[in-house]
């Protein structure tokens, strides 16, 4: 039997790409979700790509995830915490694509992975799941006299700031280097700000046009410095890494894991 996936969002730039690829995949795509309110409620889920696939746009969540084996869900933290209390009631396993969860929200998806399979990333690129790799080794060789900085850049219409990929990428470095990230944290800087402080790991962030997802680590020490740098080109290769923790999500037990788990990179 082939996968039933559910996909959350499809009215968004995600959401779009997602069907796309759950259609070329021998997956099977049984259900697809958007907002209550979504002038795309009730069309077919393959419109927008030209292509008829028999699966009507619903909002009722609750009901039509009965249907599915797993929901891969890129929408907003309040939409996914609602989705993810019925796939635990329904004991559907969750890909957490959605970035800008606060603590309580982070606290909710690990206390469900006592029931059902979630893999959450920021970032569902293999490549930008290699560089946290990349980075781990780099933040233990260049541990002492170099200064560590971030650079993100997404298009004009992303909500959150620094992107989930780039706080991921500093919560990396600042556990290489026995650091809280939340203690070290420099978000932006204006005005007269001082010397920089060496123990602490900067953030800025650009936003504007159509960019993927552009990340950038800089190692910046006395007469050199080392940068790790990832650009996204399409959004196929979050769709292609989510399907792929998809499959994955299947054999494993209840848990919670990452991209890490799911390319073997741990
Ligand atoms: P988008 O604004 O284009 O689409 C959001 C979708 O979510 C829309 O279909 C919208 O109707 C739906 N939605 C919004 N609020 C909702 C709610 N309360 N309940 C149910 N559905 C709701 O956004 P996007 O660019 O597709 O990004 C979506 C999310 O995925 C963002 O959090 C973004 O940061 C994240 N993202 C993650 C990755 C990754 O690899 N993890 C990659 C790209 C984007």
């Amino acid at each position: 039997m082939s996968l039933r996936v559910a996909i959350a969002g499809v009215s968004g730039r995600m959401g779009r790409v997602l069907i796309d690829t759950v259609l070329a995949s021998d997956c099977r795509l049984t259900v697809a979700l958007d907002r209550p309110g979504s002038p795309m409620l009730g069309q077919d889920a393959g419109q927008a790509l030209g292509v008829h696939t028999g699966v009507a746009i619903r909002s009722d969540f609750a009901e039509a995830l009965r249907d599915a084996d797993v929901l891969i869900d890129f929408t907003r933290p309040e939409g996914t915490l609602a989705h993810l209390a019925a796939c635990r009631a329904l004991g559907v396993n969750l890909i957490v694509g959605t970035t800008g969860f606060d603590d309580a929200g982070k606290a909710a998806l690990h206390a469900a992975a006592s029931d059902i399979g979630l893999v959450c990333a920021p970032n569902f690129s293999v490549g930008v799941n290699l560089s946290l790799k990349l980075l781990d080794m780099a933040a233990r060789v260049l541990d002492t006299g170099y200064d560590i900085e971030i650079v993100e850049a997404h298009h004009r219409h992303k909500v959150d700031a620094p992107s989930g990929t780039a706080l991921r990428m500093g919560e990396v470095v600042a556990n290489a280097l026995g650091r809280d990230l939340a203690q070290c944290a420099v978000y932006g800087r204006e005005g007269v700000t001082g010397a920089r402080d060496p123990s602490t790991i900067g953030f800025a962030t650009v936003r504007g046009g159509d960019v993927v997802g552009d990340h950038t680590v800089m190692f910046m020490g006395e007469g050199e410095r080392l940068e790790i740098t990832h650009k996204a080109s399409s959004r196929a290769t979050f769709a292609q890494g989510a399907l792929r923790a998809a499959r994955w999500l299947q054999a494993q037990p209840a848990g919670y894991y990452d991209m890490q788990d799911v390319l073997g990179l741990r």
